[in-house]
């Protein structure tokens, strides 16, 4: 994601209205890197403004995920959001659904000729190390 200013800036060129709402679900994704499910955003927007609806978080987050930026992917079936939208992929704990960010060499991949990358969406599953994983 972009700074909020550069959110803000987006959803008024787009002919958005800019909401106390939106502002502040963006405020809560700037720098968020506990690739929260849109319940966890909606309770931490709720501190804020304790009138948001979740289909208010839900619309926003599913704009932002449309226009790329932020990233979308699915853990077991439900939605987290991650700002950063730079090419990396997660790795995530089966025991105890921690994730972590893994950065990733596009120019490593043995991508189709001519593929045009808007976006990795790649999720490692497996079992960290305080959960039994490997001794690495
Ligand atoms: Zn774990």
């Amino acid at each position: 994601v972009r700074s909020i200013e550069a959110l803000s800036e987006l959803t008024r060129a787009r002919g958005g209205k800019l909401t106390a709402q939106k502002l502040a679900i963006y405020r809560v994704l700037a720098d968020n890197t506990s690739h929260p499910t849109a319940d966890e955003v909606y309770s931490e927007v709720k501190q804020d403004i304790p009138v948001i609806s979740l289909t208010t978080v839900y619309k926003t987050l599913n704009e932002l995920s449309g226009l790329g930026e932020i990233k979308r992917f699915e853990i077991n079936g439900t939605s987290h959001f991650d700002p950063d939208t730079r090419p990396h992929a997660e790795a995530i704990c089966l025991t105890c659904g921690r994730i972590e960010d893994m950065p990733m060499d596009l120019q490593s991949l043995d991508l189709p000729r001519g593929f045009a990358v808007t976006g990795v969406t790649t999720s490692v599953i497996g079992h960290c190390k305080s959960c039994g994983g490997g001794s690495q």
